[in-house]
């Protein structure tokens, strides 16, 4: 049965089977990864262009690494040195792309909805690789793909995500995800890092008013970044070594969750502020660069299945 979407612009738009059909194809190349002969055939012949309009590391590196070892040849497409600095629109931009018969394009923007905005000017495949606050769906798949590794399913389990969430898309999509598995999320944000109540209402969270409250017996918790570079007018930087006193997470915190509690990050990590350095690096619990790992796999199957569908 062929792979029924040609974009992946968000968790919402997915169901659990082809959630499930993406684990699985994921599981067999995070296999493969650690095998000596990685490469396959895939996406031979297919190209695909990276458009980072913001910045990042793991996101970006992933996706070309994955877009590799489908044996596809890779453009990264330089936003800082574009047209787009002489006052080119983006729907010019991507309809330039769309007219070289380019295969996918795989897009991060600061902006909320401008993924999707691209479909309207390309029609080889758009992947969103993190839009504003708005989604990034690989994140939250390769986040699936780490716990169910450790926990052996995804249903029934309970995940508290700590952090800033109003600024959040890995929130947003982890949400939704778990969401349609049947685990349950608690969010903890400081005051004014909330997400409004309607919203917590529609992704089905349990919102909570402590960090302890939100790790109490968890299986899973997740901590998340300030997004200093997403803060409005009127939002005020948090001073670390407060935050890391009140909702910082160390091993003293974890005590509350489950024995076996597994603890994320989606990285950049800010050591010291929302998660201890040894706790970051603690085996034991920290499964941080093991995501990183998940990363490559999940993107070598969302291009396999997205491209090739
Ligand atoms: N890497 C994640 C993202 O792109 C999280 C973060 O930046 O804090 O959203």
């Amino acid at each position: 049965m062929s792979f029924p979407h040609h974009h992946l612009l968000g968790i919402k738009q997915l169901s659990r089977q082809d959630i499930e059909a993406i684990l699985e194809r994921a599981a067999h190349y995070a296999q493969t990864n650690r095998s000596p002969q990685k490469k396959t055939d895939r996406l031979a012949g297919k190209i695909v262009v990276n458009m980072f309009f913001e910045n990042s590391t793991r996101t970006r590196t992933s996706f070309e690494i994955a877009a590799k070892r489908l044996s596809a040849d890779v453009i990264n497409f330089n936003t800082a040195v574009s047209s787009m600095n002489k006052g080119e629109t983006f729907g010019d931009t991507l309809s330039m792309i769309n007219s070289t018969h380019a295969d996918a394009c795989v897009i991060r923007h600061p902006q909320a909805g401008m993924v999707e905005e691209a479909t309207r000017y390309f029609q080889g495949a758009v992947i969103n690789a993190g839009d504003g606050a708005g989604a990034h769906p690989t994140q939250a798949l390769l986040d699936a793909l780490t716990v169910q590794r450790h926990k052996g399913t995804l249903e029934g389990l309970t995940i508290a995500i700590c952090g800033d969430i109003k600024h959040s898309r890995v929130a947003r999509s982890n949400a939704l995800l778990w969401k349609l598995f049947g685990s349950q999320v608690r969010f903890f944000a400081p005051e004014g890092f909330t997400f409004p109540e309607e919203t917590n209402k529609d992704l089905g969270i349990i919102p909570c008013s402590t960090i302890d409250e939100a790790i109490d017996k968890a299986d899973v918790v997740m901590m998340l970044r300030v997004q200093n570079e997403r803060l409005e007018q009127g939002e005020t930087h948090l001073d670390p070594a407060m935050y890391n006193e009140s909702y910082g997470l160390n091993h003293d915190r974890l005590r509350r969750a489950k024995k076996d509690v597994i603890v994320m990050h989606p990285a950049p990590m800010n050591r010291g502020v929302e998660i201890t350095s040894a706790l970051a690096d603690d085996p034991q619990y920290s499964v941080i660069f093991e995501q990183m790992e998940m990363g490559v796999a999940v993107r070598m199957a969302c291009l396999d299945l997205f491209i090739n569908n």
